[in-house]
Parts: C-alpha cells; sequence; structure tokens
C-alpha cells in the first residue's frame, strides 16, 4: 500500500511540475481557430496529433468529411486492465459579435489565473488536462494494463455527426469498457461530474399554403400564418415523460429558425419552421415526432386548409450512467484524494457526445471535466487551477480503470 500511495503523490507531484507546459498547451490550441460552423478541424487535428505522438500515443487521423477530422490516440496496455477512452471535442462555437469581447478571442490570454479565448473552457483546456495526465503517468514510469485512448473530436457543437457519432457507428470505439466526455462539470469552482445528459431532438415542421396576391389573401392560403398557429400549438405539448430527478423536465423551443414566403406582395405558399426539443431519459425521439404529428392531425381535422408535415433531420437521445457504476465511483474515489471531498452529480439542461457513446457503442460514458467558464458567450476563460486539478483526478481515473503494471 505504501508504494501505491507514494506511485500517486509522484504523480501529483509531476502534474505540479507541468503547470507551465499545461498553460501553454491551452495558449497554443485557443490560438487555432476551429469554429463550428462553418466547421473545420484539421489544423487543430494536426497540433493534437504530433502532441500526442511526443507522449508515445499511437495517432490515427479519420477525415470523416473534407475537413472534419477527428484525432484518434491510444497507448496500448502492457496486461490486464480496463481500456478507457477520454473523449473531447476540438470544435468550438464561433466567436459571434467581436465587439462584445473584451479580450482578443484567439490571443490565449492569462490574467487572474485564467486563460481567456474560444474555446479554453470548451473544451480545448480539457483536452490539455487529460493530456498533462497521460504526459505525467510518462514521466513518473508509470505503465498501464489496459489501453488508454484519447480522442480529439469533431462537430461536437452540431450534433456531433462527424465527431463521436462517426466514431462509434463507424466501429472506432471497439474495444472500450468506459468513457470519460471532458465536458465541463464544475459548479462555483466545485468539482463535479453530469452522469446523466439530456438529449435533442430537432423538429422540422413545413407548412404548406396556396399563393396569391397579397391584394387579395382570400384567394389564397397563407402558409406563415398557419405557421405560427401550428407553432403556438406546439409550444404547448405535454410531452408525457418520467421526471428524472437530476435533469431538468423536457423542453421545447418552437420556431428557433424560420423561413417563409417569396415576395412582399405574394401570399406565402411555403413556411419552414424548426423545433429545438430536449429530452430526459425514458423519452425516445419517435415518441417526440408521434406527438407532434398528433397535433398536426387535430389541427387539421379542425382547419382542412392546414396542411402541415414534421420529420426530424437530427437527434441524440439522452443518456445516464448510475451512481453506482464503476466510472462513476472511480471519479467518485479520485476527487475525494484529489480534492478532498465527496462528488456529487450535477444535472445540466445541455447535451453532449455520451449520448452516442452510450446509446449506439454501448459504452457507459460521462461527463466530467474543467471549463464552462463564459462557455458559448464572449470572453470565455477557463481556471488554471482546475485545469490542474482535472489532470490530477484523470491520472488518478487512468490508472484505476486501466490499471498499473507492476
Ligand atoms: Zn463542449
Amino acid at each position: 500500500m505504501l508504494t501505491e500511495m507514494s506511485l500517486e503523490s509522484r504523480v501529483i507531484d509531476e502534474i505540479d511540475r507541468l503547470k507551465p507546459d499545461l498553460i501553454k498547451q491551452i495558449q497554443e490550441m485557443v490560438r487555432i481557430p476551429s469554429e463550428n460552423p462553418p466547421g473545420d478541424e484539421v489544423q487543430v487535428s494536426e497540433y493534437l496529433a504530433s502532441a500526442l505522438e511526443s507522449l508515445g500515443f499511437k495517432v490515427q487521423l479519420v477525415e470523416s468529411k473534407p475537413k472534419r477530422v477527428n484525432t484518434l490516440g491510444v497507448i496500448e496496455g502492457t496486461g490486464k486492465g480496463g481500456n478507457l477512452l477520454w473523449n473531447g471535442h476540438m470544435d468550438t462555437v464561433p466567436v459571434g459579435n467581436l465587439d462584445n469581447w473584451t479580450v482578443e478571442p484567439f490571443s490565449g490570454e492569462v490574467k487572474e489565473g485564467r486563460v481567456y479565448g474560444r474555446g479554453s473552457g470548451d473544451m480545448k483546456g480539457a483536452i490539455v488536462s487529460a493530456m498533462i495526465a497521460a504526459k505525467a503517468l510518462g514521466n513518473t514510469g508509470i505503465e498501464l494494463g489496459g489501453d488508454l485512448h484519447l480522442h480529439g473530436v469533431a462537430d461536437e457543437e452540431f450534433f456531433g455527426r462527424y465527431g463521436t457519432k462517426y466514431l462509434c457507428e463507424k466501429g472506432y470505439v471497439k474495444g472500450i469498457d468506459a468513457a470519460i466526455v471532458g465536458e465541463a462539470s464544475t459548479r462555483e469552482g466545485r468539482v463535479m461530474a453530469r452522469p446523466a445528459v439530456r438529449g435533442r431532438t430537432l423538429l422540422k415542421l413545413h407548412v404548406k399554403g396556396i399563393s396569391a396576391h397579397s391584394s387579395r389573401p382570400e384567394h389564397g392560403v397563407n402558409a406563415v400564418l398557419k405557421m405560427s398557429k401550428l407553432l403556438i400549438a406546439v409550444n404547448e405539448t405535454e410531452f408525457s415523460f418520467p421526471s428524472h430527478g437530476l435533469l431538468p423536465d423536457p423542453t421545447i423551443a418552437p420556431g428557433t429558425t424560420i423561413k417563409g414566403g417569396t415576395k412582399d406582395n405574394i401570399i406565402p405558399e411555403d413556411c419552414e419552421a424548426i423545433c429545438d426539443v430536449r429530452t430526459v431519459p425514458g423519452m425516445s425521439p419517435d415518441k417526440v415526432l408521434q406527438d407532434v404529428e398528433a397535433i398536426l392531425k387535430k389541427l387539421h381535422a379542425e382547419d382542412p386548409e392546414m396542411q402541415a408535415t414534421v420529420t426530424s433531420p437530427l437527434s441524440k437521445p439522452p443518456s445516464e450512467i448510475p451512481i453506482t457504476h464503476s466510472l462513476y465511483q472511480s471519479a467518485a474515489d479520485a476527487t475525494q484524494r484529489v480534492m478532498g471531498y465527496k462528488l456529487e452529480p450535477l444535472g445540466a439542461s445541455g447535451s453532449n457526445d455520451t449520448s452516442y457513446l452510450t446509446n449506439i457503442a454501448k459504452i457507459p460514458a460521462m461527463a466530467f471535466g474543467p471549463g464552462g467558464g463564459n462557455a458559448h458567450a464572449p470572453d470565455e476563460w477557463t481556471d488554471i487551477e482546475t485545469q490542474l486539478n482535472f489532470s490530477k483526478i484523470y491520472a488518478l481515473m487512468m490508472m484505476d480503470i486501466c490499471g498499473v503494471k507492476q
């Protein structure tokens, strides 16, 4: 037991020593823009590939579509142990209106113990925390029993079609026993974990009208007007769902985008709108679609001129693991050792790539990571001490789940 303790403290000391590397690497990654949309991970994936190679990872670049690249690294285990995946996305949301930023979004400016910039907290910083953990294990001479995979993925900020979803569908995560998705899971600086996540289903509503000269609206059917009636009805939908306890109840945001009409003096014959539905475990995307189809049917019965259809162009199911699961327990144990307090689960309204890992690849996955400061907003930042703490926690989890070769 004594040697095990000293191994752990050697790793933790090594991570403290690597603090300047951690800061420098977060800055370097922030300085490589990878905004999505438009979506282009080429440069950042190459940066990550060479960083992983220098740590002894075997690296493969997986291009799922031109310019959409995933960086897959693995250090193969030397014996028996669990195969662990650490997953983090390399794309970021766009900078938005530059006037709202007080720092340069791609400078990686360091002040007040934080690194600032687009992607610092969501989630290039987390990727660096995982790399520093792997580096500290290597520098300490630790060889893991199971395989350690580190994936930098594309497209998380738009449904992961070219990132984690693609990797799960194409078999790139085969043989992995558990996955940490390094999405932010802190609250006011406290380390927490997100064992459950809501799903997301996009609905596309289409209303067909009849065009006419707009000086005689009675000769046509105004598709935009019908759509407004439909959106209000969808907004009032009451989904049946099992209450989750940790996650917020399902929500529906009708008309997050809307398109209709062709000219100011023509009654619009088409209108299309998107509704963003967030689901909880126990709800399926198909059931959401059926519920909305029932609304369309009802409205059509009341008003035969209401010609509407609904489809679901994109969806990701909700996901969860029980807190009794060994992955959560490993995180709890590492948090206790590093932070000195009990890990508690955090509910969140958003969604993330754990959905694909648990639902498609059947790999238990949990969101657990630093960052999150002003995510998706101007002056995004990440706290350096929290980054360093997560490096320590990740390192202990890698040792625990993969096992250490004696
Ligand atoms: Zn993210």
